[in-house]
C-alpha cells in the first residue's frame, strides 16, 4: 500500500483520432497523427530518471574509491579487484496499491514529493509498467523487519497491484503477476520462502495485500512457502508460536499484530481468533523454515 494519497490524473491513454479525420489526411501527415498519438505523458519525469541513473553510474564507476577515506589510511596505492558484479534482489515484497487505477498510481511514482516508489506496477488488465531497474533501490518498504533484516528495500523488489484493498485480484493481473515473479526468481535466484507481503513486513503499519489476495496460488507455483494437510499434524507440549512467528521473520514486538498478519497471509482470512487450526498451520511452516 501505498504512503499517500494523490489526487489523480494524468491519462496514460493514447489520444484518439476519429479515423473520418484521418482519412481525408494525405497519408504521410496520417502516419505523422498516427505517431503522434503515441506521446508519452511521462516525458518530463523519464528524463529525470535518467539522469539520476547516470548520477548513480558516475558514483559506481569512481577509481581510485573515495569513499572510506576517513576511516581508512591510505594505501600507498590502489588496488581495484577484477572480481565482481551487481548485488541482486533476494526478496520480493508484494503490495496492493489502496488506489483508484493505475494512473493514480503512476502519477503518484513520478512526483518527488510522494517519496513513494516500486519497481513494478501491474493494472488490472495485465499491463506490468517496469518503473525502477531491478538493481536499484525502490521506496516500497519503509519502516519494515523480516528476521534481522530491518532495510528490505536494499534486498528486494517491490511489486504494487493495482488494487483498492476492498476486492478481489483480476486474473489478468494475477497472470503477469506469475509470469513476472518467474522471470525474478530465475534471474536473481530468489529463494522459494522469499516472496511476502508488505504486511508481513511491516505488520503494525500495513495490511496489504489484503485478504483477497491468492498466496497459496502462488506458493503451488514457487512463491513462498506453504502447509499441507494439517488433519494429522500434532503440535507438540511446549511449542511456542511466539518463537515459531519470530523464526518465520515476523517482527514479534506487537504480537498481535504478527498473528494477523500471519493470518491474512496464511489463511486469507483475519476474523478467525487464534486456536488449533492455526497452530498447526504455523508449526508446519515452522519446520518448513527452520
Ligand atoms: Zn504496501
Amino acid at each position: 500500500m501505498l504512503v499517500l494519497g494523490i489526487s489523480p490524473f494524468i491519462s496514460s491513454d493514447p489520444i484518439t483520432v476519429p479515423m473520418n479525420i484521418i482519412m481525408k489526411l494525405h497519408i504521410p501527415s496520417a502516419l505523422f497523427l498516427l505517431a503522434a498519438c503515441s506521446v508519452n505523458p511521462y516525458k518530463t519525469t523519464n528524463k529525470s530518471y535518467k539522469q539520476q541513473a547516470r548520477d548513480y553510474a558516475r558514483i559506481i564507476s569512481q577509481h581510485p574509491l573515495t569513499t572510506g577515506t576517513d576511516s581508512v589510511p591510505a594505501a600507498p596505492y590502489w588496488v581495484g579487484t577484477v572480481n565482481f558484479n551487481l548485488r541482486k534482489p533476494n526478496f520480493v515484497i508484494i503490495h496492493h496499491t489502496a488506489q483508484n487505477g493505475c494512473p493514480q498510481t503512476l502519477q503518484t511514482f513520478t512526483l518527488t514529493r510522494t517519496q513513494v516508489s516500486a519497481h513494478y506496477v501491474i493494472c488490472r488488465d495485465g499491463t506490468v509498467h517496469h518503473m525502477l531497474n531491478d538493481y536499484l533501490r525502490a521506496w516500497q518498504a519503509g519502516v519494515s523487519k523480516w528476521g534481522n533484516i530491518t532495510d528490505v528495500n536494499s534486498v528486494s523488489v517491490g511489486i504494487e497491484l493495482d488494487n483498492n484493498g476492498m476486492e478481489p485480484f483480476s486474473d489478468p493481473q494475477i497472470n503477469s503477476l506469475l509470469h513476472l515473479l518467474t522471470k525474478l526468481k530465475t534471474t536473481y535466484s530468489i529463494p522459494t520462502a522469499n516472496f511476502i507481503g508488505h504486511g508481513d513486513i511491516a505488520p503494525t503499519r500495513k495490511n496489504d495485500p489484503s485478504s483477497y489476495f491468492p498466496w497459496k496460488q502462488l506458493a503451488d507455483r514457487g512463491f513462498g512457502l506453504w502447509y499441507g494437510d494439517t488433519t494429522g499434524i500434532s503440535v507438540p507440549d511446549g511449542f511456542s508460536s511466539l518463537t515459531a512467528l519470530r523464526v518465520i521473520g515476523y517482527d514479534i514486538r506487537d504480537s498481535s499484530a504478527a498473528a494477523l498478519a500471519f493470518k491474512r497471509h496464511f489463511e486469507q482470512d483475519t476474523l478467525r481468533s487464534w486456536g488449533a487450526q492455526e497452530e498447526k498451520i504455523l508449526y508446519t511452516l515452522y519446520r518448513a523454515y527452520e
